[in-house]
């Protein structure tokens, strides 16, 4: 469900080069503590990658309460 999925990425991350915001990342991976995003900026055509990175994830959550 794509509408689903967008709600999830973030929005309108400003460009790293020109500062104009990108609406959404063109590519992102998850990770188990980090997703990394990749945006484009289709103003100066720069690119670049942002993570984000968590705390603990809800797997290492229930283990610890266990
Ligand atoms: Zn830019």
């Amino acid at each position: 469900m794509v509408a689903a999925v967008s709600d999830y990425l973030p929005h309108q991350n400003p460009c790293a080069q020109c500062g104009c915001p990108i609406p959404n990342p063109i590519w992102f991976e998850d990770g188990p503590r980090r997703t990394s995003y990749l945006w484009h900026c289709v103003h100066c055509g720069y690119k670049f990658e942002a993570v984000a990175f968590f705390g603990q994830t809800n797997d290492e959550q229930r283990a610890n309460a266990a």
